[in-house]
């Protein structure tokens, strides 16, 4: 049993059923769905394919939906490129004629709308770098602190403003409605800037999908605590992130949405460039290797492989590794004492009370499980946020929730009918535990569930109950 899960995402190196069960057996819990590539089509067939996976392997296998977002994008040049030397004037304006090293086409009306003097952009992840000295409603004149090369749609970063914009745009939109259609456990919203992005998904998405919200603005980061608030998950993109603020920046920032989120009992993913040198080689660097360990020990719920997947040439070594270095950590006693030294207070409440309570009987214990019985997920992710040594066993007669739990640091997600008694109860937990493999004969699972049975929110009963020898 792994705790710490593993998120990759799927393009032209991982497509197809036997590369998807070949990706899955190396330790993939989740699948991502990059709507920023691909057809509807393509996607389409993905779902297919990753359902035909789960039904062959007997698993709940989640699904997360990432949506592209309002990623700001130079238009055309002439020529496809033009060269821009440090210290020229450039100008970026809403004109759609080709651009060249004097001005490019931006189409995006809002974004001259936010700009000031002195304002800072950032062109194709930061490689080139602009300062506004003058602007209108319709251009911005731009002196090249960094030259580059810039060609034709590449990505606008713009750290110092709040942007006039939604976190949706009108594909997201399409894109969502499509994904939802196709039974995402996940979806992500993109380039979330303000706690109203976020109420603005949930309208859309309800809770037809977990939300999970990308934190990749600095602007999101100083309102931490009210995304975190309002999401079901969180990731740390640290891909545009590193473009945003400072590299250097990017690690303490991590460590704190990675400890909010464990606050909150949210589910945070650790994602971008963890190995990415295994996009062209069979080995990652020593610090990469350090950087998906350092994830796993700040208690992160999963780790994502990016390009290392969707385009690699080591997809499945690349999750082997990342899943052998997840275990590794796990079997360090330093990993579960540290982990339980950021132990938190519960909440007061009547879930809160059992889950902690199970936690640390089945320390007292040392039983195998903590066995628990949700229909919505809510007490595993309560019991996960104790980040308990022994494995979460979750039933659920709800399959969405087995397939959203897929994330869930510690989880492992059993899907089956709805109990009815005490007696069936007991006899379920057990007999899951030892099918599972994760208890075995004359060892002990702590049981929670909520009496009366098959009734959400109910959750009032820890049970200890003995595998029989
Ligand atoms: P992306 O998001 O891969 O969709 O850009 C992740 C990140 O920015 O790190
Ligand atoms: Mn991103």
């Amino acid at each position: 049993m792994r705790s710490a899960k593993i998120v990759a995402t799927i393009g032209p190196a991982s497509s197809g059923s036997e590369r998807l069960r070949a990706l899955f057996d190396a330790g993939v819990d989740v699948f991502r769905l990059n709507f920023s590539h691909g057809t509807h089509d393509e996607h389409r067939a993905r779902f297919e394919e990753i359902r035909a996976v789960e039904a062959e392997v007997g698993r709940p296998i989640g699904i997360l939906a990432d949506l592209q977002g309002p990623k700001l994008r130079l238009g055309n040049f002439a020529g496809g490129k033009a060269e821009l030397p440090a210290g020229c004037h450039f100008r970026l304006d809403l004109d759609t004629k080709p651009g060249d090293t004097s001005r490019a086409p931006l189409p995006h009306p809002e974004v001259f709308e936010a700009l000031h003097p002195g304002t800072e952009l950032l062109l194709d992840d930061g490689k080139v770098r602009l300062r506004v000295i003058d602007c209108g409603a319709d251009f911005a004149d731009t002196e090249c602190l960094v030259g580059g090369t810039l060609s034709d749609h590449k990505g606008v970063n713009v750290p110092g403003a709040v942007l006039p914009i939604s976190a949706m745009t009108e594909k997201d939109r399409a894109d969502l409605s499509f994904a939802l259609g196709q039974g995402a456990d996940w979806v992500a919203l993109s380039f979330v800037q303000r706690p109203e992005d976020v109420a603005e998904g949930r309208k859309l998405i309800g809770n037809a999908a977990g939300l999970m919200v990308k934190l990749e603005k600095p602007a999101a980061i100083r309102r931490l605590d009210e995304i975190i608030d309002l999401a079901d998950a969180l990731m740390v993109a640290r891909g545009d992130l590193g473009v945003e603020m400072p590299p250097e920046d990017v690690p303490s920032v991590q460590k704190q949405i990675i400890h909010a989120c464990r606050l909150a009992g949210k589910p945070v993913i650790v994602a971008t460039q963890m190995l990415e040198s295994m996009i062209t080689a069979p080995t990652p660097t020593r610090a990469e290797a350090s950087d998906v360990a350092t994830a796993v020990y700040e208690g992160a719920d999963a780790v994502m492989l990016s390009a290392e997947t969707a385009v690699g040439q080591y997809p499945i070594e690349a999750t082997a590794m990342m899943d052998r270095i997840a275990r590794r950590v796990q079997e360090d006693p330093l990993y579960f004492s540290t982990l339980e030294a950021g132990r938190l207070a519960p909440e007061h409440t009547d879930r809160d009370a059992i889950s902690a309570a199970a936690c640390q009987v089945a320390a007292t214990i040392g039983a195998a499980a903590i066995v628990s019985f949700t229909s919505s997920g809510a007490t595993a992710l309560r019991a996960a946020r104790e980040r308990p040594a022994a494995p979460i066993l979750a039933l659920t007669p709800n399959i969405a929730t087995a397939r959203r739990l897929a994330l869930l640091w510690g989880a492992h997600c059993v899907h089956l009918a709805d109990i009815t008694s005490f007696a069936e109860m007991v006899q379920k937990a057990v007999r899951t535990a030892q099918r599972e493999e994760i208890a075995g004969p004359g060892q002990r699972v702590v049981i929670t569930a909520g009496v009366p049975f098959g009734t959400p929110g109910s959750t009032n009963i820890l049970r200890i109950a003995w595998v029989e020898r």
